[in-house]
C-alpha cells in the first residue's frame, strides 16, 4: 500500500476475535487489513469451549459443520470428590428448542482459528504476520499507525479505523489510555494436554472437586487425549523450569485410582486476571476481545465473548463504510458491548471465587454441597433452560440499547427489541417444508419476519438491497411453534444482521421502519467516515 491510500480499517491481532473480525467485513465488502505481530497462527488450544450462540455465528459463515466434525460435544459433567464419583450433570441437549446447536462444543482454540483463517482466505485475505503496531496518532478523519516489520524496520499507513484485537496487553488500548482496571487472582494455574488413561468417563467433562481446589479433565480430539486445568500447588511456584511430571505427580494423587499419563504435549502455567477496560472506543479506535475484558475461564465465555464483540462491531463498521449510516452508529458498540463484558466479570467472578477459595466454608460448599445442588437443580428442565441461555450466550440482549424499539401491544413473554430472535422451525412457503429459519436468515442484511400479515407493498428506500423478508403464516403448521416462542400475532420483528431483533411491532408499517431507521440508526443522515 502507498502512504497515500488509506485503509478502512486495520484489525490489530489475528486471534479469534481479529480473525472474527476480519471475515465478516470481507463478507461485507469492507476494505481492511488484518496484522499480527506473531510470526504464524497459535499452535496453543488454549480456549476450548465453544457455545451455541457461537455456532449460530460460525453457521452463518459456513464453518459450524467443520466445527461439529472437529470437536467434542459435551454430553456429560461428571462430578468427583477427593476421588470418588459423586455426580453426573447430564449436558447433551441441554438447549433442546432454544438453539440449533444445543449443546457445548469442545473444540481448541487452535481448531477455532484454523477455520477462521481458512475461511478469510477463501476470500483471498491473508493475515500479514511479523507485523506490530508499535504506534498511533488519531485525527478527526484518519489514524496513522505505525508498523514494525520482521527485519525491524518501521512503515507508516493510514487508515479510518482501527479494530484493538490485540489480546490483553493491547497497545491499541495503552496507545489510547484507556485504564484496564482489575487484579490477578492469587493463585497460579497450569493447563496441560495430556494422553492419559484412568477412571475418568471417557468422551465428557471430569470435574475433580478437591479441598485445594480443583482439576478440570476436557476431553479433547483423538484416543485419551485429556486436556488438564488446575491450580498449581504451592510449593511449585515460581519454578522457571517446571515441567509436567512434577505436576502429574500431585494429580495422580489427588484423582487416584489408577490415572497413568502417556504424554503431554503442552504444557503451561499462567496467573489469571480479572479485568475490563474503561472504554471500549476512542474516537476511531475500538477494543474487542481480551484487549477490553479478562476475567477466569469459568463457563468457557472469553473466546466466545471476543467473537461476539466482532459480531457486534462488524454490521455497524460496514454500514458506516459504505455510508449508509452516519459514524455515531458506532455509538452503540461500547453501549451494548460495556455492559456484557461487566455482567461476565462479576458472575465468572463470583463462581470462580468460589471454587478456588481456600476459606473452610467454600471448601465445604465446594466438596459437600455443589455437586449434590448442581445435580438436583440440573433434573429440573426449566433451570436447564435457565442456565444453558446464559452459558451458551443466546440470552445476551441489548434490551436498553438504543438501538432497541419495542412498540407497544406486544407482551411481556414475547421477545422484545435487543433480544438475540429465538430459533424456529416453521413452514414458510405455504404447503412447504418445515424449515429452520435460522438458516433462512442472511445475517449480511436486515431480515424482517412477518408473522399473521401482509408484508411491506415494497422495501423502504434505506434499506434497499440490505433486506430480506421472511413471511410466518397463521395455520395449524406454524402454530404450536409460535406459542412456544411467544410470539404474537399480527406481529413484525425488524432483526438486525447480528440477529438481535432492533424493532418489533404489532402492525407492520413501512412509514413505521422508515422513522426506526432513520432515528434510531440514523439512516440517511451519514457523512463520509
Ligand atoms: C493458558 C490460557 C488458557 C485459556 N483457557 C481458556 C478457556 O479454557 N476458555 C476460554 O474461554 N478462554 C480461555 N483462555 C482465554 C482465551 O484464550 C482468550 O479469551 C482468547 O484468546 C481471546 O482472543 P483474542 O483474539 O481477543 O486475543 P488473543 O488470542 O490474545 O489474540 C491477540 C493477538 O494479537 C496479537 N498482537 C498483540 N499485540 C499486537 C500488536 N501490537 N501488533 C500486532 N499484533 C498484536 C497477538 O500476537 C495475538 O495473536 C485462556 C487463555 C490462556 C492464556
Amino acid at each position: 500500500m502507498s502512504p497515500s491510500s488509506i485503509t478502512e480499517v486495520l484489525i490489530v491481532g489475528a486471534g479469534p476475535t481479529g480473525l472474527m473480525l476480519a471475515n465478516q467485513l470481507a463478507r461485507r465488502g469492507v476494505g481492511f487489513m488484518v496484522i499480527d505481530r506473531h510470526a504464524g497462527p497459535s499452535v496453543e488450544t488454549r480456549a476450548l469451549g465453544v457455545q451455541a450462540r457461537t455456532l449460530e455465528i460460525y453457521s452463518h459463515l459456513g464453518i459450524a459443520e467443520r466445527g461439529l466434525e472437529l470437536g467434542k460435544r459435551a454430553t456429560g459433567a461428571n462430578l468427583w470428590i477427593e476421588g470418588r464419583p459423586a455426580a453426573r450433570i447430564p449436558l447433551a441437549d441441554m438447549g433442546r428448542d432454544l438453539s440449533p446447536y444445543p449443546f457445548l462444543l469442545i473444540l481448541g482454540q487452535d481448531d477455532n482459528e484454523r477455520l477462521l483463517g481458512e475461511k478469510l482466505r477463501e476470500h483471498g485475505i491473508e493475515v500479514q504476520w511479523n507485523t506490530e503496531l508499535i504506534g498511533l496518532a488519531q485525527s478527526p478523519d484518519e489514524v496513522r499507525v505505525t508498523l514494525r516489520q520482521a527485519d525491524g524496520s518501521t512503515r507508516e499507513i493510514r487508515t479510518r479505523w482501527v479494530a484493538g484485537c490485540d489480546g490483553a496487553h493491547s497497545a491499541v488500548r495503552t496507545l489510547n489510555s484507556i485504564e484496564f482496571p482489575g487484579a490477578p487472582y492469587e493463585h497460579v494455574f497450569f493447563v496441560a494436554d495430556t494422553t492419559a488413561t484412568g477412571r475418568m468417563v471417557p468422551d465428557e467433562l471430569n470435574v475433580y472437586l478437591l479441598n485445594q481446589g480443583f482439576h478440570l479433565f476436557f476431553p479433547m480430539r483423538g484416543r485419551d487425549h485429556w486436556r488438564i486445568v488446575g491450580i498449581l500447588p504451592p510449593e511449585l511456584r515460581g519454578r522457571a523450569d517446571l515441567q509436567f511430571n512434577a505436576v502429574a505427580t500431585t494429580v495422580r494423587t489427588h484423582v487416584g485410582g489408577s490415572l497413568d499419563f502417556q504424554e503431554c504435549s503442552w504444557f503451561s502455567t499462567y496467573r489469571i486476571h480479572h479485568r475490563r477496560a474503561e472504554r471500549l472506543r476512542d474516537r476511531r479506535c475500538f477494543l474487542l476481545g481480551d484487549a477490553a475484558h479478562i476475567h477466569s475461564p469459568v463457563g468457557a465465555q472469553g473466546m466466545n465473548t471476543g467473537l461476539q464483540d466482532a459480531y457486534n462491531l462488524a454490521w455497524k463498521l460496514a454500514l458506516v463504510s459504505s455510508g449508509r449510516a452516519p459514524a455515531a452508529l458506532l455509538d452503540s458498540y461500547e453501549a451494548e458491548r460495556l455492559p456484557v463484558a461487566q455482567r461476565l466479570l462479576q458472575t465468572t467472578d463470583r463462581m470462580f471465587s468460589l471454587i478456588v477459595s481456600d476459606r473452610l466454608l467454600s471448601r465445604i460448599v465446594r466438596t459437600r454441597v455443589l455437586s449434590r445442588i448442581a445435580a438436583f437443580a440440573m433434573g429440573f428442565q426449566r433451570i436447564q433452560r435457565l442456565a444453558f441461555r446464559t452459558i451458551s450466550q443466546i440470552g445476551i440482549q441489548y434490551r436498553k440499547s438504543v438501538l432497541s424499539e419495542t412498540q407497544t401491544g406486544i407482551p411481556e413473554e414475547a421477545p422484545h427489541a435487543g433480544d438475540r430472535f429465538p430459533w424456529l422451525r416453521v413452514v414458510v412457503s405455504p404447503g412447504g417444508p418445515v424449515e429452520d429459519l435460522f438458516a433462512r436468515l442472511d445475517d449480511t442484511r436486515f431480515n424482517l419476519i412477518v408473522v399473521g400479515q401482509p408484508p411491506l407493498s415494497s422495501e423502504p428506500a434505506e434499506l434497499s438491497g440490505l433486506l430480506r423478508t421472511h413471511e410466518i403464516s397463521v395455520d395449524s403448521a406454524n402454530a404450536d411453534e409460535l406459542i412456544r416462542s411467544h410470539i404474537p400475532s399480527p406481529s413484525f420483528y425488524l432483526l438486525r444482521p447480528d440477529g438481535h431483533v432492533g424493532l418489533v411491532g404489532t402492525k407492520l408499517d413501512g412509514a413505521l421502519v422508515t422513522r426506526y431507521l432513520t432515528e434510531r440508526l440514523g439512516f440517511g443522515k451519514a457523512s463520509v467516515g
